[in-house]
């Protein structure tokens, strides 16, 4: 894979980056119906994305209440570590391990985290662009002290580097989106257990540790520099092993350790030719054009970071629709070519798009004829 001096968003960058204002993502701006237009439906509460069980006459099957008691059985983890671990910058030992030797403490450390259950784990230094401006949600904020809703965040001084987790998320259950199905919970439980206890490990060592998953930063931006992948047309991150059938959470230290090359695996010229997550969207909210510095639909839309050439996506529609379905939605996931098994033919196609972008349409089209990323509800 290619190895690069600059991650490939770099290329696209056309202006001032400002650090992002957690009070603009999508839940937090739907929760206080600061995006809503006077001919839509209020989504109100966070309970109205995620759903407790079907409504009362539902019939379609993969809405079951079996189906449901799986998705919130799989949250059970990340609950707790939302309300008592993550974003948190707890007391160390007061012993520090000696760490002089980079590269040895580098692998010990991504050892940890692989033994622990983290599927990639990559390295960058913290650009301070991808650290949210403010705290938007109250259960999940804190830093050294409480920290609550509207508090600036205060990046602090010790914070050096990321070392920035991916897990894998179940094929099976992503293909039966948009029915219900319980492999982002897992995903997020799984983080639950990986960020905090690595955030553990190295304040045992002696050094400043932080686990987050949502929160606190821009977890996509950080896994591109660490180069665990590529920003995708779906505003996903598309990384080689499991396309972006992944969940992302860094944990921030003050350790010194060696930083990762991002990589170039061929998604921006694949994504150019490919509209297969834009076509599956039921909610419009990915695009089908050109890319844009700006945010999508201006005036009531502010959950787009600006000045960099990407196709934002309009997150409320997004949300939106998991208001109306019933429960969340993993279409641009389930149908992106990149997400694939593994296999040895999936592989030989990965390192073809990797270095012969003229085959893009090709195989776009082959996807398609094999029907690949259709819905499956077994
Ligand atoms: S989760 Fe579903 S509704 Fe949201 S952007 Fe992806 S495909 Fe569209
Ligand atoms: S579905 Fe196609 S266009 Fe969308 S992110 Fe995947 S490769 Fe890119």
């Amino acid at each position: 894979m290619a190895k690069l001096k600059e991650p490939t968003y770099k290329r696209f960058i056309t202006g001032q980056l400002s650090r992002f204002d957690t009070r603009n993502t999508a839940s937090f701006r739907l929760r206080k119906k600061e995006a809503t237009r006077p001919d839509e439906k209020e989504v109100g509460e966070p309970d109205n994305f995620y759903h407790r069980g079907p409504s009362k006459n539902e019939k379609r099957k993969g809405y079951e209440q079996k189906d449901y008691a799986l998705v919130w059985a799989a949250r059970t983890i990340d609950t707790l570590a939302m309300e008592n671990l993550y974003c948190r910058d707890l007391e160390v030992a007061k012993t520090k391990m000696d760490v002089s030797n980079k590269a040895a403490i580098t692998q010990q450390v991504k050892s940890v985290a692989h033994w622990l259950g983290a599927d990639l784990v990559g390295i960058c230094e913290v650009n301070h662009s991808w650290i949210y401006s403010h705290w938007g949600d109250i259960s999940g904020s804190r830093s050294g002290r409480p920290a609550y809703a509207d508090d600036p965040i205060e990046i602090p001084s010790w914070l050096k580097c990321a070392v920035v987790i991916a897990v894998e998320m179940d094929y099976e259950a992503i293909r039966r989106s948009p029915a219900i199905q319980p492999a982002p919970s897992l995903g997020y439980s799984k983080m639950a257990f990986v960020a905090p206890s690595l955030a553990t490990y190295i304040r045992e060592l002696g050094y400043h540790a932080m686990p987050c998953s949502c929160g606190f930063a821009l977890m996509i931006p950080l896994a591109v520099d660490a180069g665990l992948g590529e920003l995708g047309r779906n505003g996903l991150l598309i990384t080689e092993q499991f396309g972006p059938r992944v969940r992302i959470c860094s944990v921030f230290t003050e350790l010194p350790l060696q930083v990762d090359s991002p990589i170039d695996i061929g998604v921006q010229a694949f994504c150019e030719r490919c509209l297969r997550c834009a076509e599956a969207c039921p909610s419009k909210a990915i695009m089908s054009g050109e890319r844009t510095d700006q945010a999508r639909d201006a005036s009531r839309d502010a959950s787009n970071n600006i000045n960099v050439l990407k196709w934002p996506i309009k997150a409320p529609n997004c949300l939106r629709f998991w208001d109306r379905n019933k429960g969340s939605c993993s279409n641009c996931i389930r149908v992106c070519p990149f997400n694939k098994p593994q296999g040895w033919l999936h592989s030989l196609v990965r390192k073809i798009v990797k270095t012969t972008p003229i085959f893009n349409r090709f195989f776009v089209k082959v996807d398609r004829i094999l029907r690949y990323g259709e819905q499956v509800i077994k």
